[in-house]
């Protein structure tokens, strides 16, 4: 594992922990609650998208059940879609579909 990639891990961890610190583990949309043993299964959601962007009194953070942020990335991969003409289900241009998914799944892709 590569420095950069250590780091990248331990801040995604660190705001992770800290949101859950931070709010109570309700998802922001549907009000679903959440306890220890299905944990995983709530998210933390950047607000702006930008998961470079964790100011400490987490303002950009909201906490989301799997399917209301699934749902929430999915607006926004429409709305850029729609945007520049793209027809849905065509290849994605800029955006990356599985960034979200990443954030969702908790895994990290393969290195290379
Ligand atoms: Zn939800
Ligand atoms: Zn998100």
């Amino acid at each position: 594992m590569t420095e950069a990639r250590r780091q990248a891990d331990e801040r995604a961890q660190g705001y992770r922990e800290r949101a859950l610190k931070l709010y109570p583990w309700i998802c922001g949309r549907c009000a679903r609650e959440f306890s220890h043993r299905n944990l995983r299964e709530l998210t933390v959601h950047h607000r702006d998208h930008n998961h470079e962007n964790n100011p400490p009194d987490g303002s950009n953070w909201e906490l989301l059940c799997l399917y209301c942020h699934d749902n929430e990335h999915q607006r926004q991969l429409e709305a850029t879609g729609a945007a520049s003409g793209g027809s849905r289900g065509g290849p994605a241009s800029t955006h990356s579909p599985f960034s979200g998914l990443r954030d969702l799944m908790g895994k990290k892709p393969p290195a290379g």
